[in-house]
């Protein structure tokens, strides 16, 4: 049996974080088992389905590489065999006419609420006798037709939780076609899966309450019942269902944010599936190889954005520099056009050598999380110039006056074209230059660091030093130099005012 799964998303919102996650684990089983992947477009809902959530679904597939091997087909277009499939069970007995109106039934709940009983469907037309019930129909009286629901316990074998019973009598005879000919989701859904002889559906926990229903309708249809499996919620980090406000956002704002589908994909097949060991970091080709549906864990998710940028920045520091080059190079150049100017002006020689940015990202690229980050790590090795980042001379520019001097000493040393011979020296040189100062190393490497990067933090300062050579070096610790002694300046007016 070929393994055929789907992805069915509403296209009323973008591809979020819970959908992806189905969507990737279906993905996964399906090119594990050597399988379909097929993507259904769940449009029924007319009022709320957009086009663009549509393209934005499939644009987020895109993204993390999720790719179909069939579809997309679209649930709207299915309408008729929905209304035909209705109407089989009607012939066979399955189904019924129901000729309660909306309001005999509002009213029938009003009157359970208020004796304290639960309310469910009791079947009354259900009883009616074929002729009756046809000759109805035949004067022109409106009818929806309604599921039979045996009295016996429905249950199943899940694939992730294991037994799933729901008990007889849990569930009441339920409306498959709308008294105006519009089909129900659970039959829209039950034909659907048949029509496409889907052999596994994995979603979401949501749905759970929908299988013992549409498990009714396979059987009264004569389909072959699927496997299914519901995989975990998601839940934020206080336990609540996620949302917004734990700063899940649609997949493609990640994209937008710099993280890289590896990543995205990686943090996603971690969200409610384990490896069963301690590795963490997948690529692509070994989360096709590891992944299995039994290993999805039955508890909910958290999401940890801080786990998210902590995996990708490890893909970051896996990733090839000549596949970082291409993205940096383009935030430097938005960064440029937003203040008005050419990349070539912001960042002489950026794109002069792709040897000299290949071995530039492959010095900083073990720290940042996203691709800006990167970026801005890169930047001060081509910049015409650093702007320094406040918090940075907050903390390690504290006394200008006395770190303009250190400064001074550091560039009076490393003007020499010795100095720069290897790393060793650079170290040495910087070394020494703290101890005739008399302080610890890391009062002249810190504000060194600034001066160089306008940032705190950066990959080894001496491997820095080398790679920014004599001559960008010079013109770093003069500009901090300038900068340092005006602020000295403002401190001392300061003072005497
Ligand atoms: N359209 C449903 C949803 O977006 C999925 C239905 C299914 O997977 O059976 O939640």
């Amino acid at each position: 049996m070929t393994v055929r799964v789907r992805f069915a998303p509403s296209p009323t919102g973008f591809l979020h974080v819970g959908g992806a996650r189905t969507a990737l684990f279906n993905w996964l089983y399906a090119r594990g088992e050597g399988g379909v992947f097929l993507l259904r477009v769940e449009d029924t809902d007319r009022a709320r389905s957009r086009p663009e959530h549509t393209q934005a679904i499939l644009d987020g597939l895109d993204w993390l590489g999720l790719d179909l091997d069939e579809g997309p087909v679209f649930q709207a277009g299915g309408i008729d065999r929905h209304r035909e499939d209705a109407y089989r069970l009607l012939e066979q007995g399955a189904a019924y006419r129901c000729f309660c109106t909306a309001d005999e039934l509002a009213r029938r709940r009003e009157e359970a609420k208020q004796a304290g009983s639960g309310y469910g469907y009791d079947g009354r037309c259900g009883r009616l006798d074929a002729a009756t019930s046809g000759a109805r129909a035949e004067a022109g009286e409106p009818f929806a037709l309604r599921v039979r629901v045996p009295g016996e316990a429905i249950g199943w074998e899940d694939m992730i939780h294991g037994p799933m019973s729901f008990p007889a009598g849990s569930i009441d005879d339920f409306i498959v076609l709308r008294s105006d000919g519009t089909p129900v989701y659970n039959l829209a859904v039950v034909s659907d899966d048949a029509h496409a002889r889907i052999s596994h559906v994995v979603r979401g926990d949501d749905h759970i309450s929908n299988t013992p229903k549409q498990i009714l309708l396979y059987r009264a249809l004569g389909a072959p019942l699927p496997a299914f499996g519901h995989v975990p919620l998601i839940l934020g980090s206080d336990g609540k269902r996620l949302s917004k406000r734990h700063g899940a956002m649609s997949v493609l704002a990640y994209r937008d944010e710099g993280y890289l589908p590896e990543g995205m994909l990686n943090f996603l097949a971690l969200l409610g599936w384990s490896p069963g060991d301690d590795r963490e970091r997948f690529d692509v080709g070994g989360l096709v190889e590891a992944f299995s549906i039994d290993r999805v864990l039955r508890k909910s998710a958290v999401f940890d954005l801080d786990k998210l940028g902590w995996l990708n920045g490890r893909h970051i520091a896996a990733s090839p520099p000549a596949v970082l080059a291409h993205p940096v190079i383009g935030i430097l150049r938005a960064e440029a056009r937003e203040a008005g100017l050419r990349l070539a002006e912001t960042h002489p020689e950026l794109e002069a050598s792709a040897d000299r940015l290949a071995a530039i990202i492959d010095l900083v690229k073990e720290r940042p999380r996203t691709l800006p980050a990167l970026a801005r790590q890169v930047s001060p090795f081509f910049a015409a110039s650093v702007r320094y980042e406040p918090d940075a001379v907050r903390r390690f520019w504290k006394r200008p006056a006395e770190t303009a001097e250190h400064l001074r000493q550091l560039a009076a040393r490393l003007a020499e074209e010795a100095s720069f011979r290897d790393v060793e020296t650079l170290e040495a040189e910087v070394r020494g230059v703290a101890a005739r100062l008399g302080v610890g190393a890391g009062r002249v490497i810190n504000p060194l660091r600034v001066a160089l990067m306008g940032q705190a933090v950066s990959p080894g300062i001496f491997e820095v030093l080398g790679a920014m050579g004599r001559e960008r070096v010079r013109a770093r610790l003069e500009a901090a130099v300038r900068f340092l002694e005006v602020e000295a300046e403002a401190e001392a007016e300061a003072v005497t005012a």
